[in-house]
């Protein structure tokens, strides 16, 4: 579900015309629903409400401060994995007793900076970051709570990239190792060992690897005699980005909740591509349309790699629309930005209609790490983003400028 529709041939975000936007703002724009926003947070909350969770919003996978500050509002928590984080999650009022910080290097200032503030729980990583969390909260003379992230070694179907929960990879902690930490608490004099986190990966479209890893983590739980307050089951809901369909929230919900109804912890969600992936777009123009002497076609576009990382980075499929649909033959393009590397593109062999320079193309689905991944690679500033709040679309992030590029450098002269 999302509100980017046509009205007669003209891409429309909410009610708002998406060419009356690029009239008054220049391209290119990352562009956002509240409505939709607040929508998938909705559904989460429908979905696994009779485990009436906590859900943290993952903010690494859109911290524009308006839409964090919208979720908060409607009574989400944040997913934090940096002391940047932390700083953004309290500008936009989040308490700190909805905040959850995950993250496999969290350095002893970030450490301290979320002691400081009283955060809800530290998903501990490892048990070197256990140390330090203990000794950093001893010298601040207070008691964390902490809950202990466990590698459950379930590989889901997704990007290698995006997998998080294999027994090789950097997060969590194995099983034999978590007990351990729970047999020898008192170790961990200043450090409350409250609760369990899970997080298999990202854009996970089948509710089955959700479950495999939670059985083995209940069964974890009731082998070792573990009593957790909270259970954070982490977030990783995949999305559609094109013709395939995910699961809903409602399908996951389905595999998860029975499991869970007659536990009595604390359930912490921590979705964040569900919820923004959707919501918002990416607005480029066509600058150049060139074909090469085998006949390809590239349509060049102002929005390359530094605006949207994730076709360079995972070969990610984004749909590619026109703004404005016109009764024009259809053509295949590779869509490639202007970055000075061949694995620039938004998106290649797209059948579209025969384009023109000047017009616009919509690239769907850029809502989640969209943004947060944007660079200022070759010198680019980076874009705006817009969002449709309360019927109009307004700046919540001004583009950036050529000022922006030099902000905190200074010419050393020898
Ligand atoms: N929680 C943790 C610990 C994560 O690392 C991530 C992202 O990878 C998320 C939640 C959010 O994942 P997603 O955006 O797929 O819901």
């Amino acid at each position: 579900m999302h509100e980017f529709n046509y009205r007669k041939n003209i891409l429309y975000c909410e009610d708002i015309a998406v060419p009356d936007i690029v009239k008054e703002h220049g391209t290119p724009f990352y562009l956002y629903s509240l409505k939709t926003v607040l929508g998938h947070l909705e559904r989460i909350k429908e979905a696994f409400s009779e485990l009436d969770p906590l859900i943290c919003f993952s903010m690494k996978s859109n911290s524009n401060l308006t839409l964090c500050r919208a979720l908060v509002s409607s009574g989400a928590g944040l997913d934090i994995v940096s002391g940047g984080e932390l700083y953004k999650a309290l500008k936009v009022g989040c308490p700190p007793e909805r905040i959850v910080y995950a993250s496999v290097g969290k350095t002893v200032s970030e450490i301290r900076q979320a002691i400081n503030e009283e955060i809800l729980l530290f998903n501990v990583e490892s048990v070197p970051e256990l140390i330090m969390i203990d000794s950093a909260a001893k010298k601040l003379k207070r008691k964390v709570d902490v809950a202990i992230r466990v590698n459950p070694d379930v590989t889901p179907e997704t990007h290698d990239y995006i997998t998080t929960g294999s027994g090789e990879k950097k997060f969590g902690i194995d099983f034999k190792t978590v007990e351990e930490i729970f047999d020898n608490s008192n170790k961990y004099s200043h450090v409350s060992l409250k609760g369990l986190h899970v997080h298999i990966g990202s854009q996970i479209t089948d509710p089955s690897p959700f479950s495999e890893a939670l059985v083995k983590v209940l069964e974890f739980i009731d082998k070792s005699g573990i009593e957790p307050e909270w259970l954070n089951i982490g977030g990783g809901f995949g999305i559609d980005y094109g013709p395939e369909r995910a699961a809903e929230a409602a399908d996951i919900a389905a595999a998860i909740v029975p499991l869970l109804r007659d536990r009595p912890y604390k359930i912490i969600l921590e979705p964040g591509r569900f919820i923004m992936g959707n919501s918002g777009i990416l607005v480029t123009k066509v600058i150049y349309v060139k074909t090469n002497p085998s006949g390809k076609k590239f349509a060049i576009v102002d929005a390359g790699m530094n605006d949207l990382l994730r076709p360079s980075l995972y070969r990610a499929y984004h749909d590619i629309v026109p703004v404005s649909q016109r009764d024009a033959s259809s053509d295949i393009y590779d869509i490639v930005g202007p970055i000075c590397e061949s694995g620039d593109y938004l998106g290649l062999k797209r059948e579209l209609q025969e384009l023109i320079p000047g017009e616009c193309l919509a690239v769907m689905g850029a809502g989640a790490y969209g943004f947060t991944m944007a660079s200022n690679y070759n010198s680019r500033p980076k874009p705006a983003e817009i969002v449709v709040i309360g019927g109009q679309a307004r700046v919540a992030r001004r583009a950036e400028t050529h000022r922006d590029l030099i902000r905190g450098e200074k010419i050393i002269l020898p």
